[in-house]
């Protein structure tokens, strides 16, 4: 690296390092902010000139301190100086919604899937709506299925034709080329979201359990989303009884195959996630018991693989509520090595594959 390369690499880690303290202190000083990063005040002058020409920064009062002297001047996010789309992707509609620079809520939309319709004119359609008028600083569609980051497609997936997804990047890049476009699977990006918004103490190293239709895990190592070669994250295709029944992968005794919402309904003989919180009948409640203990057992083999901060359970099966989390919480503590493991729902209340596909794109950008 030469030395101008040099320069300008060190000022933007800098940059980077200034506007990741005020957007995290919600407001602090100049001064603050010389002090934490131990740069010189003139570099930190300079550097919050440039946030907010840029308009990401703007001034907000002064510092209520009690000694005299110069008043210190407080600097703030401009939540409106950008913005970031996060897109999920479901067969058979896609769930986007757009955020500020400090992640208030701008605009959601929904936009349905209709079969045979291009794939990519529908995200295009939803991208379209909410960049308009908007300074869009990055885009993230989250998908059910494998990614090849180097292509930016969608390689496999259980629940669409990966063939319907394959303009998605190209379309959405042709239409906005000076905006960065990432493609992620959605499990990761629930992950992510559980981190920085669930209300945890941003674990760096967390489970996202996601049940729905299927069984999905999005696994966060060291504050980072873990892909494995792409695959990573197929928990409901951990085997939890090698001798059970053939599951759709070729494997036996899969986690999908109980702990899955049809699985429990179809076990506990319900119509709804509702219903299986009001179980009276003692044959309904065992069955309830055994889909809990499977995914018990499912996660105790992810926590001594990974030893996770925190195992955080999404999707329609929190409408359950305790009748099947205290089973599922009861049998880890009699199976596992480490029993105070935290096991919650996830309190989540916005589609966390678009919030955290906010946040992948926010912190691709600003992460030094
Ligand atoms: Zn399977």
């Amino acid at each position: 690296m030469d030395n101008k390369a040099s320069q300008q690499f060190i000022k933007e880690a800098n940059i980077k390092l200034v506007f990741s303290l005020i957007h995290k202190n919600k407001k602090i000083s100049r001064a603050d902010i010389k002090k934490i990063t131990c740069l010189s005040a003139t570099t930190v002058s300079t550097l919050v000139e440039e946030l907010m020409v840029e308009g990401f920064v703007s001034e907000c009062g002064i510092k209520n301190t009690k000694s005299s002297g110069r008043k210190a001047v407080m600097l703030k996010v401009k939540s409106g100086g950008g913005f970031f789309i996060g897109l999920d992707v479901q067969k058979t509609r896609i769930e986007a919604a757009c955020y500020g620079l400090d992640f208030t809520l701008s605009e959601k939309i929904e936009h349905p899937v209709i079969k045979g319709e291009n794939l990519a004119m529908g995200v295009m359609h939803t991208v379209g709506r909410l960049s308009r008028k908007r300074r869009i600083l990055g885009i993230t569609i989250g998908l059910p299925g494998v990614i090849d980051p180097d292509t930016n497609t969608l390689i496999s997936s259980t629940v669409m034709a990966a063939e319907d997804a394959k303009d998605i990047y190209s379309t959405i890049k042709e239409a906005l080329p000076d905006v960065d476009i990432y493609l992620k699977n959605n499990s990761g990006l629930i992950a992510l979201a559980e981190k920085e918004f669930g209300g945890h103490e941003h674990p760096e190293n967390l489970i996202s359990v996601d049940i729905d239709d299927g069984v999905g895990a999005g696994i966060l190592i060291d504050g980072e989303i873990y892909d494995g070669s792409g695959m990573a994250g197929e928990f409901g295709h951990i085997s939890v009884d090698f001798n059970g029944k053939r599951c759709k992968c070729g494997s036996y005794g899969c986690l999908e195959l109980y702990s899955s919402m049809p699985a429990i309904l179809d076990a506990t003989r319900v119509k709804s996630a509702k219903e299986v919180k009001k179980l009276s009948g003692e044959k309904e409640k065992e069955a309830l018991k055994k889909s809990a203990r499977a995914l018990a057992f499912g996660i105790n083999n992810i926590v001594n693989l990974l030893d996770p901060e925190l195992i955080v359970i999404g999707g329609s099966v929190r409408e359950t509520g305790d009748a099947f989390l205290n089973p599922v919480k009861e049998c880890f503590s009699e199976i596992s090595l480490i029993k105070n493991k935290k096991i919650v729902y996830s309190e989540l209340k916005e589609n966390p594959v678009a919030l955290g596909g906010a946040r992948y794109s926010f912190d691709k950008l600003f992460s030094i």
